[in-house]
């Protein structure tokens, strides 16, 4: 059901820890106890079923948000918004950045300072081959969704700053009421 999503994005290694997860379930029950935190036992506040997500968001905002692709630069209108306003997860509607946070740059994904308290979590991702000449690192660490779990971008570090690099086609703008 991604077939054109596939080929316009790269897939990555989204479901990298997977392979983890598996051997959790078949280790000994003595192992629970060192189990507490990891990815095996932790489980969002929104959980949906994949039909459920993939009629909420569509299908590009599916391919990105629950199997980790990302959008093509300058392919979201949200690069370059600059108004007044605050960006919720499209998954969940968890405010997770703020337009004061923004910071516009001519590489076509949305990019913040950082996200709003207690609202998005990390984890350690793959190649992202569509950062181009910024990929040269194999490694990134991913920006998800505190609430639901949806992948949202990456941390990048852009002339020595740390920014939130976010797919525009994960959030939801809201313009403040003029
Ligand atoms: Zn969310």
């Amino acid at each position: 059901m991604t077939q054109n999503a596939a080929h316009d994005l790269t897939r990555r290694g989204f479901f990298a820890s997977t392979g983890a997860a598996a051997l959790t379930v078949v280790s000994s029950p003595a192992s629970a106890s060192v189990a507490a935190g990891s990815a095996s036992d932790f489980q969002y506040e929104v959980v949906r079923t994949i039909d459920e997500w993939y009629t909420q968001l569509g299908e590009q905002s599916y391919a990105i948000m629950r199997e980790g692709f990302t959008e093509a630069r300058k392919s979201s209108p949200l690069w370059e918004e600059t108004r007044v306003g605050t960006y919720h997860c499209k998954g969940c509607d968890l405010h997770n950045y703020d337009a004061s946070f923004k910071v516009v740059l001519d590489k076509g994904w949305v990019f913040f300072e950082h996200a709003q308290s207690d609202s998005v979590l990390t984890a350690i991702d793959g190649p992202v081959p569509e950062y181009g000449a910024m990929a040269e690192d194999a490694a990134f660490t991913e920006v998800h969704c505190r609430r639901c779990g949806s992948h949202l971008g990456h941390l990048l570090i852009i002339d020595g700053a740390m920014l939130h690099c976010i797919n525009g086609a994960s959030l939801d703008f809201k313009p403040e009421a003029a």
